[in-house]
């Protein structure tokens, strides 16, 4: 959230400086083990319409930034396939029908076994009914942070990593234990906002990255099931990321062998090639999320926060940060979302 606000800010003419109590890697970054979907309308299986506008803005914002951002950049918008096995083909009309009533009907397309099979032809044979979600996308965390870092830098936006800050007043940082003036503050520190933030919680998300030259992928497969849904993306160099879990508990302690087992299997009974595969990472973080889990842009004069972006993180961040922005010029939330803003009176 914070690289995407200093993104839109420099655009806006403002000279940007971003303090991370981290190490330039950003590893503990919840960002870092994200999967990196960009899935406005799957992700309207577990959540609200407002997602769903909000990250179909986000997706028309991420398609410039990649652009910008070059060809280095592991971006797709291949869309995405969503697939139960024979035994959960009710698990497909749940799904669509929570869709539905979301708002995103329209971006669901019911493919039959044979169109599965030429969007995939890795999957030749194995699934006979689906939906294919055209208007989705995906961006590696891992290829999008440090390409955005250096373009940033290149923008004249500078980086003051190993530093941790404290808000001392709505212009007033403590940046490693000295005070600071600033015309604006951005505070994008997701869970280590907790401190002035009680009522974010962690939300526990478990991946698995595998390795394997025996499938390709051209985009995200989502595999629906009763107790564990979960998601395989195709990556650079033969990866997979399988993910992920959810779990509400704060304790960021890596894989439990449950999550593993429910991981690698669902990946396994996708295609049975995934059984020769490498395990290359186990990694788990926690999303910051509201008690509603959707995201709020709180504002008081000077001081603005960008937090709960939960589950949603990579998808939204283009859309919340050019808010921030025109919040910044116009004083004023934007209509349309005017609804994620909290302006303290
Ligand atoms: C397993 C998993 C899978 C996910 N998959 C997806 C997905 O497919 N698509 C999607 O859109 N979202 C996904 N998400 C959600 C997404 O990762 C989060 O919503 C997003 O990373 C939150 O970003 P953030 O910038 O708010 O927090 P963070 O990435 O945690 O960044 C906060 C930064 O602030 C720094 N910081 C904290 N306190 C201080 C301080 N006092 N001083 C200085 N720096 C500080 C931290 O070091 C950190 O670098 C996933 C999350 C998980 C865990």
């Amino acid at each position: 959230m914070g690289l995407m606000a200093a993104y839109f800010l420099q655009k806006s003419g403002h000279t940007c400086a971003i303090y991370e109590r981290g190490n330039v890697s950003l590893e503990h970054a919840t960002s870092y083990v994200a999967g990196g979907m960009l899935a406005p309308f799957c992700e309207l299986d577990g959540t609200e319409k407002l997602i769903g506008d909000l990250g179909l803005d986000a997706l028309e914002l991420w398609r410039d930034i990649a652009a910008e951002l070059g060809p280095s950049l592991d971006y797709q918008e291949n869309g995405s396939l969503v697939l139960a096995h024979s035994s959960d083909k009710n698990e497909l009309d749940r799904f669509a029908h929570k869709v539905k009533i979301a708002g995103g009907g329209d971006g669901l397309r019911k493919v039959t076994g044979e169109e599965i099979d030429a969007l995939e032809p890795a999957l030749s044979g194995r699934f006979r009914q689906g939906f294919f979600v055209e208007r989705e996308g995906q961006v590696d965390p891992r290829s999008l942070m440090p390409i955005l870092q250096q373009h940033l830098i290149k923008q004249g936006v500078t980086f003051h990593f190993n530093t941790e800050t404290s808000i001392v007043d709505s212009s007033h940082l403590s940046v490693n234990g000295e005070t600071q003036a600033f015309r604006w503050i951005i505070d994008c520190r997701g869970l280590g906002a907790r401190c002035d933030k009680p009522t974010l919680r962690g939300v526990k998300g478990e991946i698995i990255i595998i390795e394997t030259p025996e499938v390709s992928f051209n985009r995200p497969v989502r595999l629906l099931h009763p107790r564990y849904p979960i998601y395989i993306i195709p990556r650079t160099d033969n990866l997979f990321l399988i993910g992920a879990t959810s779990i509400e508990n704060e304790d960021n302690n890596g894989v439990t062998v449950r999550s593993g087992l429910e991981l690698l299997s669902a990946a396994y009974s996708l295609h049975p090639a995934f059984g020769e595969a490498l395990i290359v990472e186990l990694n788990s973080n926690l999303r910051p999320a509201y008690p509603d889990n959707l995201p709020h842009i709180e504002v008081n004069d000077n001081l603005l926060s960008a937090n709960g972006l939960y589950r949603h993180g990579y998808l939204l961040a283009p859309k919340i940060a050019l808010e921030l922005s025109q919040f910044m010029a116009t004083g004023n939330p934007s209509n349309r979302y005017a609804q994620i803003f909290e302006v303290a009176a």
